[in-house]
């Protein structure tokens, strides 16, 4: 028996076993039921949702020989002929290939013949948006008044093409892309049967792929069947499809996140090694950062279904959740204008630079975003002008220790915010510790008991501590101790001072004339978001 591809084999052969198109179903059905039956329908939606399925399900149900209804039998002729594509009285035009008027008036001219074997005699046209303009005049007035025997389906990926006349004659359902899910739901049915065993990983790979045609999605499992001798696990179907690794997909990703350019191109170099397909593997990119942006709010929803949990956690560490959307956006745009890149490498590594040139730390000091953020329902206060008028409470950091040493906790902390060559990783780590004691050339930090393992990694240690010898211009060792302790990390003496000088902002921005008013008559209270505080301004 010669191999009959899945997408032909698992074609739904009746309405109960249409997936995803629920709406278009039961419309159909009803209608079926009660005999109230239109004479043209119009079948819409893009590529491999099921458009002439449905169309040759609804030649079933009309022409069964048990009689009309939406559960045609699939037993009597009727029923077998159309599955085999040899039913007598249904006429299947590709109208890509009869686009001519002479074409569409020599298959008119059979329309007043009454069907030879069916009830009705139902002409099928794929792609009738590429029939001419002539033909569809020509088709118009048929379509206007058929005779009682005749039925008109028509399937396009276009409807805007089709004359308005045309479209106002016909009952039109538009068909929906599927979901990832309902591929991947249909495909775990498919499969087993199939004998083939498969990774969940691969299969979603392979859904997001097809966007949204099921029958893409089953040609490429046709592919990966044979790939992979029916073993479709994650690496070989990404492989197949020319998409990322996890692996490098993570290195990328950490290597930007520690403004790492060295790294990021030594992957990149790697990654093009694989001839692998940069528009999917900027979605790749772009999947991975959505998730690190649920991680931030629901990390245990995103790990539940994440094979890659301790990666995951590890550059959640490392990434704000600004960073995350700065990077996402970034990706997005690089998306965008890929097709513009001179060539596609160029423009995956000028949107991989830009991540980095964008961050944060990297801006030229004295820029800062605009933040302000209306709170919903209150008149938000411009209090931007009021914290900046008096711009007596600077942060403690202007009272520098100049000579470059570390002793105590104010020591450590002017250290770690303005230590020059401390980036990335190094610098979160130093501001994550706490200043303990030092002795001669020996400096002991304390890392709270729950810090990442991507902050406590050794190379982190021996970058602060090559820092911090050129910083006081004495080779240090470094001890660190992980344990609960009072002294407070670099963070979260800057958390403090942070909602002091924000509290007493609040506290003036109160005592003003215009809120004050604006308090009385509208209960607008500052928002805190808002107050632009001098130490978001460093000089
Ligand atoms: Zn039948």
């Amino acid at each position: 028996m010669s191999y009959l591809v899945l997408a032909r084999k698992w074609r739904p052969k009746n309405f109960e076993d249409v997936v995803g198109q629920d709406h278009v179903v039961r419309t159909l059905s009803h209608s079926l039921n009660n005999e109230r039956l239109h004479h043209a329908y119009l079948f819409t939606g893009t590529r491999g949702v099921g458009k002439t399925t449905i169309a040759r399900i609804l030649a079933k149900a009309l022409n069964c020989e048990q009689g009309v209804s939406s559960k045609p039998c699939g037993q009597c002729n009727a029923c077998v002929e159309v599955d085999q594509g040899s039913y007598i009285d249904l006429i299947e035009v590709d109208a890509a290939s009869k686009t001519k008027v002479e074409d569409t008036r020599a298959l008119l001219d059979n329309v007043p013949y009454l069907p030879t074997s069916g009830r009705y005699k139902i002409y099928l046209f794929d792609e009738i948006h590429m029939l001419s303009g002539h033909s569809f005049n020509a088709f118009l007035k048929t379509l206007e008044e058929p005779p009682e025997h005749v039925k008109f389906l028509m399937a396009t990926t276009d409807p805007q093409k089709l004359p308005v006349t045309v479209l106002s004659r016909c009952i039109q359902f538009n068909l929906r892309a599927m979901d990832n899910e309902e591929i991947v739901d249909q495909l775990e049915k498919i499969l087993p049967d199939e004998n083939v065993t498969f990774e969940p990983a691969a299969i979603n790979a392979i859904a997001r792929l097809s966007q949204g045609s099921m029958r893409d999605a089953l040609s490429i499992v046709d592919q990966a069947i044979s790939y992979t001798q029916s073993n479709l696990n994650e690496a070989a179907v990404r492989d197949m499809l020319g998409m990322l690794s996890h692996d490098f997909i993570y290195s990328i990703l950490y290597a930007v996140a520690n403004r790492n350019t060295e790294e990021l191109f030594r992957v990149v170099e790697q990654m093009f090694e694989r001839s692998i397909n940069i528009e999917s593997a900027l979605d790749d990119l772009l999947l991975k950062l959505h998730d690190l942006g649920l991680h931030k709010v629901a990390p245990k929803l995103v790990e539940s279904r994440t094979d890659n949990v301790e990666q995951l956690r590890e550059l959640a560490d490392v990434m704000t959740e600004e960073e995350i959307q700065l990077y996402y956006q970034i990706g997005l745009l690089g998306k965008r204008d890929l097709k513009l890149a001179p060539t596609a490498r160029i423009g995956l590594e000028m949107t991989l630079l830009r991540m980095i040139a964008f961050h944060p730390d990297s801006q030229s000091e004295g820029k800062t975003a605009d933040e302000s953020s209306p709170v919903g329902g209150k008149a938000n206060l411009n209090t931007t002008q009021g914290a900046q008028s008096q711009p007596t409470q600077t942060a403690p950091a202007a009272t520098p220790n100049q000579t470059g040493e570390i002793q105590s906790t104010e020591d450590w902390c002017h250290f770690a915010s303005t230590a020059p060559n401390l980036n990335g990783m190094a610098k979160q780590f130093a501001n994550q510790v706490s200043f303990a004691s030092r002795e001669g050339n020996k400096i002991v930090l304390i890392a709270p008991p729950k810090a990442s393992s991507a902050i406590m990694r050794s190379s982190n240690l021996e970058t602060v501590e090559k820092v911090i010898s050129e910083y006081i211009g004495q080779k240090v060792v470094l001890k660190v101790r992980q344990e609960v302790t009072e002294i407070a990390t670099p963070d979260e003496v800057a958390a403090k001072q942070r909602k002091e000088i924000e509290n007493s902002a609040i506290e003036r921005i109160k005592q003003e004339e215009i809120p004050k008013m604006l308090q009385q008559e509208f209960g607008a209270i500052p928002d805190p978001k808002s107050i632009q505080l001098p130490i978001d301004n460093p000089k």
